[in-house]
């Protein structure tokens, strides 16, 4: 089966990767030259472990190319994924932009091509928009019918930045909600090498388990945040409190961590996106709105707790650790460190900042921070330091390592430091 892929960011990518190492022939299809220019190297334009060893593989070895040619792509395939970004506009709702224009666009490449085409949607769409919008795109530019002369599916993905490649590979769930059988059919043989239930359902079903997976995901994250920030006040340890409530199996361990909040492309815009999704139909997502409210006021806590032990932040030196969302990326779309690195700025001090990974990206929005190649050039005197991403590097962090500094104030946002090699540093929630 040959695929095409329309959109070659995080997701599109690791998507056209991982299937052309399952042996599938993948074309990806971007409005950006040059990340394009660089797939067909072999690079990979985003961080993300084992991703450049796949690409340079299957590029290699022929099975995928990249191109900024739609219609090409689209005409030498029998499936054309959309994997373009949704974006939060300002109400909270997703920018359909580039999901409408890739689907007018694939519509009229359909318009020529031979034989039967299955469409499936894979960005994070709110529900209703495969069949209300996707769909009648799709027919109005080709002119033909969807579900009779080309198929459509949606087949939400849940791969997480960090570990996309792995995830993708290793799915916990498939699930696909196509408006036809022949689209339904494609989908399941393009996963069959994965051992894991398949759940077919509808479009808009499929759209809406992609919500409420994430909305769950960021609803515990906030939740074990302010359970974190009471266990502080009381002098609990929050983390225990997270160990002993993770061994309730309905509960679960995973995601109960208290610090800085989340971040990233997802959470935060699915989030939005469903609470105006609801709006819209008059109801009142009561939970998801404390979920955001939480989220928005976490990471400022980094910066009262600073203020405590450092009132005036004019000309004093803040080292940051840690500018990703998350470790294992390099993505720093609503990173909590925007905000925190914002606020250090607005109040005067000099921010000298590192991130394994993240600065480049970092650097397109602040350019008046000190980006530093090492976290010792980082701490050199510094008047404080914030630990705000949990890479594993920051984890082998002692006192010695903290000498250079100028002060002794150090807060981490991430439970990383360890006791006994830090002797005195301040947590977020501990
Ligand atoms: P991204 O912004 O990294 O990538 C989108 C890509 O689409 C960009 O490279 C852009 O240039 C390209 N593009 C836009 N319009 C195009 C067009 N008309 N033709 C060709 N290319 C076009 O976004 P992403 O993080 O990969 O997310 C994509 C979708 O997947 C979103 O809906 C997101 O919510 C969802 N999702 C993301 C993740 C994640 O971890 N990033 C996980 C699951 C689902």
């Amino acid at each position: 089966m040959k695929i095409s892929i329309v959109g070659s960011g995080y997701v599109g990518l690791v998507t056209g990767a991982c299937l052309a190492e399952l042996g599938f022939r993948v074309i990806l299809v971007d409005v950006v030259l040059d990340k394009v220019e660089k797939i067909n190297k072999g690079i990979s334009p985003v961080y993300e472990e084992g991703l450049d060893r796949m690409l340079r593989k299957n590029v290699g070895n022929g099975r995928l190319h990249a191109t900024t040619h739609l219609e090409k792509a689209v005409n030498g395939t029998v499936v054309t994924f959309i994997c373009v970004g949704t974006p939060s506009r300002k109400s909270g709702e997703i920018d359909l932009s580039q999901v409408t224009g890739a689907a007018s666009a694939i519509g009229k490449s359909l318009k020529n091509k031979k034989g039967f085409h299955t469409v499936v949607v894979k960005s994070s769409v709110v529900p209703g928009t495969t069949e209300n919008v996707v769909a009648p795109l799709l027919e109005k530019n080709s002119g033909m019918k969807a579900g009779k002369d080309f198929g459509v599916a949606m087949n939400p993905e849940f791969l997480r930045e960090g570990r996309a490649v792995e995830d993708f590979m290793n799915p916990d769930r498939i699930v696909i909600g196509a408006m036809d059988q022949v689209s339904s059919e494609a989908l399941e043989r393009l996963y069959s090498k994965f051992r894991c239930p398949v759940l077919k359902t509808t479009p808009g079903t499929a759209e809406m388990i992609k919500y409420a997976s994430n909305a769950m995901l960021a609803t515990k994250i906030s939740f074990v945040n302010e359970i974190g920030n009471l266990c502080k006040k009381l002098g609990i340890d929050t983390y225990e409190v997270a160990e002993g409530m993770g061994r309730d199996s309905r509960i679960g361990r995973q995601f109960l961590d208290s610090g800085i909040g989340y971040g990233g492309s997802c959470f935060p815009k699915d989030v939005r996106a469903i609470s105006a999704v609801s709006r819209r139909k008059g109801i009142s997502l009561h939970v998801l709105e404390s979920v955001e409210d939480v989220n928005n006021e976490q990471p400022m806590k980094m910066i009262e707790l600073l203020r405590k032990r450092m009132p005036v932040l004019r000309n004093k030196t803040v080292a940051v650790l840690g500018l990703s969302f998350k470790p294992g990326t390099d993505d720093i779309r609503e990173a909590p460190s925007l905000r925190i690195v914002k606020a250090l700025v607005a109040g005067g001090a000099k921010v000298k900042a590192h991130d394994p990974q993240a600065m480049e990206n970092f650097k397109k929005v602040f350019r008046k921070v000190e980006y530093c190649g090492s976290t010792e050039d980082a701490l050199e005197s510094a008047d404080a330091c914030l630990l705000l991403t949990e890479w594993p590097e920051y984890k082998e962090l002692e006192d010695s390592d903290f000498k250079q500094m100028r002060g002794k104030i150090i807060i981490e946002g991430r439970r990383i430091l360890d006791s006994k090699k830090v002797k005195k540093f301040e947590g977020i929630c501990w």
